[in-house]
């Protein structure tokens, strides 16, 4: 993969006008409580406010809002269990576009009826007999469906870079942005707008230490696959970065940190308790590198993205407990 036109600070700014009648301009929330904790000003950039809770909607919503009258006929198709499922559910139903959303038979009860709510059909593999990928290209081949993948394609990263662009333009240029990493759509995207909108500003993209495969791949040059991690933040539970996403990743980002998940409980707690927030694992994970790296930070602007906010109420409450 050599000649990959990659997406450019042009293309975020191109996304966000094609969203902007749909999506959420999410909330900039600040905590005194944090603040004096870590002896530096941080920006929270809400994205578990943004439509069905997550930053996903951003990329499906640019993404098909691209799509020809042939392609919206034929419908899209996607693999996911989680929030891209939701997001391209919600984007399809808001357009008119047929859904095709591909989960593992032991998908969560309350994901594959959250997906069928915004009126997707779901299909079904296995996921340790079937290649999801190839499973999806025959339903491609027979139906004519378009496939979006969840973070390796050009138009989810620029729509996904519309959440970063939105906290630059509120709170203006920063020291550091801390960004949750799973496959890198997010990462990316982010980093497109912190090179255009604050040029100075470091970029740290933040993953599970059971997933580490972008910090892996980040310090080694190459796409460094792993088995699914076992780690409470089911977001990140991608085995490799995209051609795309590591491409913009290596080229922009300072560094790739990790964190456990007894941190991502801490870090839940504190979005619970002192903001009043409810915060999905894998939204905490940017937080909970800020945290770690507190010595480095002190006196600066810190833009923190919380990309998430879907959880299981029941799984929440035991995490807090
Ligand atoms: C998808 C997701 C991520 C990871 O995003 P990538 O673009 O795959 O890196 C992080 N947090 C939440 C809540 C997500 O849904």
């Amino acid at each position: 993969m050599t000649n990959l036109v990659l997406p450019t600070y042009q293309d975020v700014e191109l996304a966000a006008k094609r969203i902007e009648n749909y999506a959420n301009k999410t909330p900039v929330m600040t905590s005194h409580t944090a603040n004096d904790m870590l002896g530096a000003e941080l920006f929270f950039k809400c994205e578990n406010y943004q439509r069905m809770g997550a930053f996903k909607f951003r990329g499906a919503m640019n993404a098909l809002s691209q799509f020809t009258p042939e392609q919206k006929a034929a419908g899209v198709i996607t693999f996911s269990s989680g929030n891209h499922a939701q997001g391209i559910a919600l984007a399809a139903k808001l357009l008119n576009i047929p859904a095709t959303i591909a989960m593992p038979l032991d998908a969560p009860v309350v994901k594959v009826a959250a997906t069928k709510g915004y009126g997707a059909n779901v299909v079904y593999f296995d996921r340790y007999k079937d290649d999801r990928e190839q499973f999806c290209q025959e339903l491609v081949n027979k139906h004519g469906y378009t496939l979006i993948p969840p973070y390796d394609h050009p138009q989810i990263i620029a729509g996904q870079g519309t959440a970063a662009k939105e906290l630059f333009e509120e709170v203006g240029e920063l020291d550091a942005l801390f960004v949750c990493l799973g496959g890198g759509g997010l990462l990316s995207g982010s980093a497109l707008a912190a090179r255009a909108l604050s040029p100075n500003c470091k970029i740290y993209g933040v993953e599970p230490e059971a997933g580490n495969d972008g910090q892996q791949s980040f310090r080694t040059g190459k796409i460094v696959h792993i088995d699914t991690p076992k780690t409470i933040a089911d977001g990140a539970q991608t085995s490799h970065l995209g051609h795309y996403t590591f491409e913009i990743i290596r080229n922009n980002v300072d560094d790739i940190l990790t964190v456990t998940d007894n941190e991502l409980i801490d870090c839940m707690k504190f979005y619970a308790e002192r903001m009043k927030m409810i915060v999905e694992p894998t939204g905490c994970l940017s937080f909970a590198a800020v945290k770690a790296m507190k010595a480095q930070l002190q006196g600066k602007r810190i833009g923190i993205i919380i990309s998430g906010g879907n959880v299981d109420i029941t799984r929440f409450a035991e995490f807090l407990a």
